[in-house]
């Protein structure tokens, strides 16, 4: 067996960069100030927190003021939807799409429990929301409209900028999930209309546990954590001054190598779903063939369950995800691929490789040295691709 690995699992966290761990390190050492102390050791944090909030609101347009830190991506998609409805007297309506991360569905759904009312908008074959849906399903009572920027599982690229135009012109907020694109897609929140919008650190080779929420100003939002006066009283406790340093760091390298990175990731990416579905039979790709992430390859191979592509994977020191959910102990395949219009059967046997910067060409043979083989012996397991066999041989 190859002492290789290769880590395909961008999508789920990214290992933080040698410079921002760099960056990071002073603050859990000699400047470890509490930033609302008053104190010369407390002002190097304040400084360090301001100026991480500066870098990231130019990285998409925004001005400081509208940049708030929060612990994760997930703490975003809460506050967005739960701080916007409980702050708004108008209505009671959301807008949100079938193929959300669960921390938009999930948190949809406790509203729902507490009276409010969420349509969730179908998606065409290739994982893509037809803006005129988003416009036909605002009423009067309809206060926001969240649509995730790029999708976590199929890599689709949503038509943000057309549905924000929309959202604008209906006077309805615009939240958007955007952990997948921030650090690999231009962001311009100005230019795209985006009234709300959430990022994590750890997508994007920052650290884990910190992400930031921009709300434009003079959006109507309640606090969801409530104390001190941190964040201009919006979100108590005190900052995570290491995370917020590497969360800024980490952005600005990343929208700095965008180019360069995405002409590799593209070329990397286009080279695997060519090379397999010329390759081996009986497979399909999910999601957009152009508007998708750079680094995003997620494909269903017939006759296979995803979990033992996985195991098999993971055998050869191969880091990727599936596209069903047992690891969480339930058999439903994704929700994602099942909107789509796969049958269950199909999405059973998804694999999404994710690429990051730091993936070579040698990553990319060694997958296939390795991949083939693993599709076939699952597949002279399974009794309906023996039907299948037979079937052809038939023909
Ligand atoms: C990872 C992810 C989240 C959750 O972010 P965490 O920082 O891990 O909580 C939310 N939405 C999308 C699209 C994601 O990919």
């Amino acid at each position: 067996m190859s002492c290789k690995s290769v880590y395909f699992d961008h999508g789920a966290t990214t290992f933080t960069r040698p410079e921002v761990l760099a960056e990071m390190l002073p603050y859990f050492g000699q400047m470890y100030g509490n930033p609302s102390s008053i104190y010369k050791l407390a002002k190097s944090s304040k400084y360090a927190i301001d100026n991480a909030r500066s870098t990231i609101a130019e990285l998409i347009n925004a001005d400081s003021k509208e940049i708030y830190f929060t612990g994760s991506g997930s703490e975003g998609d809460n506050w967005a939807l739960k701080g916007v409805m409980y702050a708004s007297t108008k209505g009671n309506h959301i807008i949100t799409t079938s193929i959300e991360h669960h921390a938009i569905l999930h948190t949809c759904k406790y509203l729902e429990k507490e009276g409010y009312k969420v349509t969730y908008l179908p998606v065409d074959e290739y994982g893509r929301v037809n803006p005129k849906d988003v416009e036909a399903a605002i009423t009067d009572k309809t206060v926001l409209i969240s649509v995730m920027f790029a999708n976590n599982e199929i890599g689709t690229i949503q038509p943000i900028k057309e549905i924000g135009e929309i959202a604008r012109r209906h006077g309805v907020y615009f939240h958007t999930d955007a952990v997948q694109a921030a650090g690999h897609i231009p962001i311009d929140v100005e230019d795209m209309n985006i009234d709300i919008l959430t990022m994590s650190a750890h997508k994007f080779n920052g650290p884990k546990g910190v992400g930031a929420l921009y709300i434009k100003k003079g959006v109507k939002m309640y606090n969801l954590i409530e104390g001190g006066s941190q964040e201009r009283k919006r979100r108590a406790g005190t900052e995570n001054v290491p995370g917020i340093v590497g969360m800024a760091k980490a952005l600005k390298m990343s929208c700095e190598h965008m180019e360069e990175v995405n002409k590799n990731l593209i070329r990397m990416r286009d080279r695997i779903i060519k090379e397999v579905t010329e390759n081996i039979p009986y497979v399909k790709l999910n999601g957009h063939p152009t508007q998708r992430l750079p680094g995003n390859v997620n494909l269903s191979f017939k006759y296979i369950e995803g979990e033992s592509l996985l195991l098999f994977l993971d055998i050869n020191n191969i880091c990727a995800s599936s596209g069903s959910a047992c690891t969480s102990g339930s058999l439903d395949p994704s929700h994602v691929l099942l909107a789509i219009g796969l049958p269950h059967g199909i999405a059973h046997g998804s694999l999404r490789l994710s690429l990051g910067y730091e993936n070579t060409d040698d990553d990319i043979d060694y997958l296939f040295t390795v991949l083939p083989g693993i599709v076939d012996r699952l597949r002279q397991m399974s009794p309906l691709y023996e039907e299948v066999l037979k079937g052809d041989k038939g023909e």
